[in-house]
């Protein structure tokens, strides 16, 4: 079959890479040159850890309390927009018990899963993506944080995801590649991380070895549809036929599926990062800072900070004062790492495809026969990326789909 992926970020390439596997003819379109988008600068984090959705119990309150500190991790642009405000609805709508607690097994299932395909990606190609099984630490100042920490952990335990319990010594002892100043953390074992922009290198070259064509600087504007079928799309006015659809357009999906008069509920959730290349000192094991909420990732030999998530409508403006955030909260944890303030040209930023409930959306569009959704991964891209690129593949080829999978990442659901 002749398949159009739309979207050249971690989502379409991995959708790329197993339908290529099953034999399928497979196009690749972006509208960029496929160099830095939101796959690129992330945490390179694959997080069986995070099984508690975006969208969770207490998330509301914080993130009200945050929006007027103009450092915090968290920020809305104020503006009039009626789909930030639907989006806005049904977040709240969503930030409950009852539902964290239905989907929480669903997303640690798909994480677990996305863990275990890259350790089968690595096996299979050998390509250096400088995957560390190692595990990830979160790392924690306050009593409450750690109340909170602990009880996730009890949480993770119960789901049966491996944890240990670590307090202000036993942090120093294990943390070996530089001191830490917190009152205790948590590990977590099966949790691993890689370098996304060597990943998303090496996956393009192997999808070009196996035939993948990569459209390059293609910007894809409108698709042709006969009667429940889409035939084809246009990138200005050039037409690419194609038996099935992918649409893996991150944070900008909702802008494209209006040409079909679909209406999806997706809000960009900007983030940072900064890359230091041989830092003065580095620690060993992947980390979240988790009252800063931000993210700590030893690459090679480079060292990755990244954090803060803004819903400012796709706006390209680096927000010094929030980087700033980042780089001032890094000596409160680790007191002899010293990062100076980066320029704008090496700071980094990408747009988080949210959902308003937390969850993903994949799955086929209602209405069209041959149209598959892959979007909102928001802070698990990356993680979920292999799962989610051979659920499309496999919804593609009819093959049976677990009924969670199927109900929760319906990209229907509101
Ligand atoms: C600071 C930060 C840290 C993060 N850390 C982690 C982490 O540790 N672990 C993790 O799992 N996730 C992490 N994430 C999230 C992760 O990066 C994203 O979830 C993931 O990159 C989304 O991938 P995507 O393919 O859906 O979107 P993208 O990577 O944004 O790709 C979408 C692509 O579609 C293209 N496109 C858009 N519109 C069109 C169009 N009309 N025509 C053609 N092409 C189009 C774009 O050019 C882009 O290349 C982090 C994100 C940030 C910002």
């Amino acid at each position: 079959m002749k398949i159009n992926i739309v979207g050249g970020g971690i989502i379409g390439l991995f959708s790329a890479y197993y339908l290529q596997e099953e034999g399928h003819e497979v196009h690749v379109f972006d509208k960029g040159d496929m160099l830095d988008g939101c796959s690129y600068g992330n945490a390179g984090m694959i997080t069986p850890s995070h099984f508690v959705p975006l969208a969770a119990p207490g998330v509301v309150a914080q993130g009200v309390r945050w929006m007027f500190n103009a450092s915090s991790p968290f920020y809305i642009k104020p503006r009039l927009d009626l789909e930030l405000a639907q989006w806005l609805w049904r977040f709240y709508r969503s930030c409950n018990k009852r539902q964290a607690e239905a989907v929480i097994p669903t997303l640690l299932d798909f994480n677990l899963e996305g863990k275990k395909r890259y350790n089968d990606f690595y096996k299979n190609t050998k390509l250096d993506i400088k995957l560390e099984n190692r595990g990830i630490l979160m790392l924690y100042k306050t009593a409450k944080k750690e109340k909170e920490e602990l009880e996730t952990a009890e949480k993770a335990t119960t789901f049966g995801l491996e944890t240990k319990l670590l307090n202000k010594q036993e942090v120093n002892d294990f943390e070996t590649g530089t001191e830490t100043n917190a009152l205790g953390g948590v590990f977590y074992p099966s949790d691993a991380y890689l370098y996304p922009n060597i990943l998303m290198r090496e996956l393009i070259n192997l999808l070009k070895i196996n035939d993948v064509q990569i459209h390059t600087n293609k910007p894809i504007n409108n698709f042709e549809k006969k009667g429940n079928k889409i035939t084809a799309i246009f990138s200005n006015n050039e037409k690419y036929s194609a038996e099935a659809t992918i649409i893996a357009t991150g944070s900008w999906s909702a802008i494209l599926l209006k040409k079909l008069e679909i209406r999806l509920l997706l809000q960009d959730g900007k983030g940072y990062s900064v890359t230091y290349s041989k830092p003065n000192e580095k620690p060993n094991i992947a980390t979240i800072l988790s009252e800063a909420k931000i993210a700590v990732t030893p690459m090679g030999n480079d060292l990755r900070f990244g954090g803060t998530l803004e819903l400012g409508g796709l706006n390209p403006r680096i927000d010094k004062t929030r980087v700033r955030g980042i780089i001032n909260s890094i000596p409160q944890y680790y007191p002899n790492i010293k990062v100076d303030m980066p320029s704008d040209e090496k700071t980094w930023f990408g747009y988080r495809p949210c959902s308003p409930d937390g969850m993903p959306y994949i799955g086929r569009l209602k209405g069209y026969d041959n149209l598959i959704l892959a979007s909102g991964h928001a802070m698990m891209g990356l993680s979920l990326g292999p799962a989610t690129g051979a659920m499309v593949a496999d919804l593609l080829s009819g093959k049976n789909i677990r009924d969670d999978y199927l109900k929760f990442f319906d990209p229907n659901r509101f």
